[in-house]
């Protein structure tokens, strides 16, 4: 039986997260590097705004920060509770989940990489898709925390494999991302509706996440509201390619995607949502997607 859960990291991911787990659990410690944020967390949420030593004693421990070396440091950092799980949320290296695994598992502390997919949207409704490397038997204590948190909760393989399924996910985002602004910068070079061309495509078999929900939300509406940073996808990208690279495989598409998000997090302004990389492609062609 779960007694008490911490969650380690409160920005737009895991403060929507860790909203949902005084629902289910008695004793919700949070922590948060910029203190405060923990603070107004457990005002907001009955959530108790604890010391990192104090959250590393719960019987489970989510963390979600930007890396992997981010982690890797603050797990260094603390002494866990022997017996506890440690759930990372985090989208990460797999080569580091290998490692946190081994070492936390001399400490007799299971370590499970559960990245989520699903935006700020799924983290606030609780319907994030987990996909979960590590030990089974981890796995199945886990299930019902993150079931809290989530709607798809997918033991996908070995310790790596959960942060290999999302970094393969997020390079497929960024292809759709790149290819529908060429696509939609062609149609409206020929005078088309882009609205009309939507609806039709939305319709059809070149529909994915990116014509139904962010052109139309996010582009074509010209918000581009931040909540996925798009350093971040630019991260994830570069993971998925160093996946590649290492099973030394061919990858054309992959790579340029790669190269394309990441020129666009660097020539884009700070704190720009991973949408805005279409700018850089319409700066290039000098037509505006709206
Ligand atoms: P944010 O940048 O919004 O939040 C990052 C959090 O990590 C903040 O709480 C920040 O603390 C903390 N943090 C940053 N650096 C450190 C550090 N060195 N030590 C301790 N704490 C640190 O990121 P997101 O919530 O958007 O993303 C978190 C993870 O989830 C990333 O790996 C991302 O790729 C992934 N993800 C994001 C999604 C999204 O839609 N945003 C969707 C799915 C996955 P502080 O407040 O002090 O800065």
């Amino acid at each position: 039986m779960t007694q008490s859960v911490a969650f380690i990291g409160l920005g737009a991911m895991g403060y929507r997260m860790a909203a949902h787990l005084p629902k289910y659990f008695d004793t919700v410690y949070v922590w948060n590097r910029n203190f405060s944020k923990a603070e107004q967390h457990a005002t907001e949420f009955g959530t108790i705004a604890s010391e990192l030593e104090q959250a590393a004693q719960a019987d489970v421990i989510f963390s979600c920060l930007p890396t992997s070396q981010d982690v890797e440091n603050l797990i260094s950092s603390i002494k866990i509770k022997s017996g506890a799980i440690w759930i990372d949320c985090t989208s990460g290296v797999p080569d580091a989940a290998r490692r946190l695994a081994e070492q936390l598992k001399a400490q007799n502390v299971a370590f499970l990489d559960a990245p989520v997919s699903g935006q700020t949207i799924g983290a606030e409704n609780a319907t994030l898709t987990f996909m979960v490397g590590g030990d089974i038997d981890a796995f199945e204590r886990a299930y019902p925390a993150m079931s809290a948190l989530g709607k798809l909760i997918q033991h996908v393989g070995e310790s790596g494999a959960g942060f290999a399924v999302k970094a393969i996910n997020n390079m497929l985002l960024a292809v759709n991302l790149w290819s529908v602004a060429e696509g939609f910068t062609t149609l409206k070079a020929h005078g088309v509706n882009l609205d009309a061309a939507l609806n039709c495509i939305n319709a059809s078999s070149g529909k994915s996440l990116v014509t139904e929900n962010i052109f139309p939300q996010r582009v074509l509406s010209r918000e581009f509201p931040v909540t996925f940073a798009l350093p971040l996808l630019a991260k994830d990208t570069g993971i998925a390619l160093d996946l590649v690279h290492d099973a030394k495989l061919p990858a054309p598409i992959l790579s340029l995607a790669q190269s394309l998000i990441q020129a666009a997090s660097l020539s884009a302004e700070s704190n720009s949502d991973f949408s805005a990389a279409v700018k850089m492609y319409e700066s290039w062609t000098k037509i505006t997607l709206k």
